[in-house]
């Protein structure tokens, strides 16, 4: 057995203990189960909300029951001052991050013809440049951290588009490019930039999605169901992991075979 492979423990419980991660979104979703997880395996876990104060203060709560350490840091991801302010905030109480998760989106649905400008530019901002405000405020720490982790939230949609979806879609598939580009940059670094791309998630986004449209979007699903937060989780705590040193630049799409 090599060195490199001896490294690896698959008994180790707490495989991202010397990790502090950011969670952007994690007051609710797939980013709270995210935080849960994270916190589970060892790391220092930061919940980064917008509004849900008391949401973001239950999932710390729940987490230092355990004897973990997390902090709720609320920030506005599209606001670049905002996110300026979390990034001093969480380098004050927990020094450096050594992973980024671009977790935090919206949707503003609806056909192209009567999307406005409003719509469009509202889901752009948060989930595209959102992403770009984040990954600017804590790239240096990822570039620097031995092995550092950016993880940014796709989505089926950004790979094969969607009806009422064009913003997302757009800002989604931006995401993958984006991905693509900084793990090239970052490569040099030791540090890694990968996409995870879920299918359609039972968390409050896909709530959102009336009844009848629900049931056609299942039946193109292979698997028949939508997937829950642990099916995108277990991936995202993988990417983190030191399994995935050598994986960068990609997308792994976690959508029940509705994509290849
Ligand atoms: P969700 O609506 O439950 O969670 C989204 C989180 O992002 C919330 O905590 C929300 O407060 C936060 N957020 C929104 N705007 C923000 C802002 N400006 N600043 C900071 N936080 C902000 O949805 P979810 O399903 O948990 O989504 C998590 C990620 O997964 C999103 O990027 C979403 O696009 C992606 N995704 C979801 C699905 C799905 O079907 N649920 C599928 C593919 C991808």
């Amino acid at each position: 057995m090599s060195e490199t492979v001896q490294r690896l423990d698959p008994l180790d419980r707490r495989p991202l203990s010397d990790k502090t991660c950011l969670i952007t979104g994690s007051s609710r979703g797939i980013g709270r189960d995210m935080a849960f997880e994270f916190a589970r395996c060892g790391a220092d876990v930061v919940v980064n909300y917008r509004s849900s104060d008391e949401k973001a203060q239950e999932v710390t709560d729940r987490i230092r029951a355990n004897d973990e350490t997390a902090i709720a840091v609320g920030a506005d991801v599209s606001d670049p001052d905002d996110v300026a302010r979390m990034a001093d905030e969480v380098h004050d109480e927990l020094g450096s991050v050594d992973v980024l998760v671009n977790n935090a989106g919206i949707t503003v649905d609806r056909k192209f013809e009567d999307m406005t400008y409003e719509d469009w530019n509202r889901v752009i901002e948060v989930n595209l440049n959102g992403t770009f405000n984040c990954t600017k405020a804590f790239y240096d720490d990822i570039k620097t951290a031995d092995q550092g982790r950016l993880i940014n939230i796709s989505s089926v949609v950004g790979q094969q588009g969607n009806y009422g979806q064009a913003n997302y879609a757009t800002s989604k598939g931006g995401l993958i490019a984006f991905t693509r580009t900084i793990a090239l940059e970052l490569a040099r670094h030791g540090s890694t930039a990968n996409c995870v791309a879920p299918g359609f998630t039972e968390t409050d986004m896909l709530e959102k999605v009336p009844d009848r449209v629900r049931e056609q979007i299942r039946e193109d699903i292979p698997l028949d169901r939508f997937a829950d937060t642990e099916d995108i989780v277990g991936m995202v705590r993988f990417l983190a992991g030191d399994y995935a040193d050598y994986m960068t630049g990609q997308v792994i799409g976690i959508n029940g075979g509705m994509e290849w």
